[in-house]
C-alpha cells in the first residue's frame, strides 16, 4: 500500500514458506486418506444395509461429520495457498489491519494468520457486537410482529 509497509526478512519468508508447504503436504495426504476411507465405509454400509438399518444411520452421521471436516480442511488449504501467495508478494507476516509485523511466535503457531493478536481480538469483538445488535434487531422485529398480530 505504501513504502512504509514493513516486510519480513527473506530468510523468515523462506522459513515460513517451507512451513506452509509442509502443512499443505500433510493436509493433501490426510484428504487422500479420508477419501479412501469414505469409499470403503460406503461400500460396507451398503452391503449390510437391509439387516443393519440402525447401524447404517449411525454410519451416515459419521460420514457427514467426515465431510464437514473435509470441507473445513479444504478451506484451510485455501488459506495456505493464500499465505504462500503473500510470501511471494512479500506481504506475508504483516497484519492487514494495523500494517505491523506479526510476531514470529504467532506465525509459528498459526502460519496462515493475517492479523496480529490485538487486531484479531478487536475484529472478533466488533463481530460479537454486531451479532448482538443483529439479534436485538431480530428480537425487536419479532416483538413488533407479535404485537401487530395480537392487535388484529
Ligand atoms: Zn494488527
Amino acid at each position: 500500500m505504501s513504502e512504509n509497509m514493513p516486510q519480513m526478512d527473506q530468510k523468515d519468508l523462506d522459513y515460513f514458506e517451507s512451513l506452509l508447504l509442509e502443512k499443505r503436504r500433510e493436509l493433501v495426504a490426510s484428504q487422500a486418506e479420508g477419501d479412501a476411507r469414505n469409499q470403503k465405509d460406503l461400500g460396507s454400509g451398503l452391503a449390510g444395509y437391509s439387516n443393519h438399518l440402525a447401524d447404517t444411520a449411525t454410519d451416515y452421521t459419521a460420514l457427514e461429520t467426515t465431510f464437514d471436516l473435509q470441507a473445513r480442511e479444504g478451506k484451510h488449504l485455501v488459506y495456505i495457498e493464500e499465505a504462500l501467495l503473500r510470501i511471494k508478494e512479500k506481504t506475508y507476516g504483516v497484519c492487514k489491519v494495523c500494517h505491523k509485523l506479526i510476531p514470529k511466535a504467532r506465525l509459528e503457531a498459526v502460519p496462515i494468520a493475517t492479523k496480529c493478536v490485538n487486531c484479531k481480538e478487536q475484529v472478533k469483538k466488533k463481530e460479537r457486537d454486531e451479532n448482538r445488535m443483529e439479534m436485538a434487531r431480530a428480537f425487536a422485529e419479532q416483538h413488533r410482529m407479535e404485537q401487530a398480530n395480537g392487535n388484529k
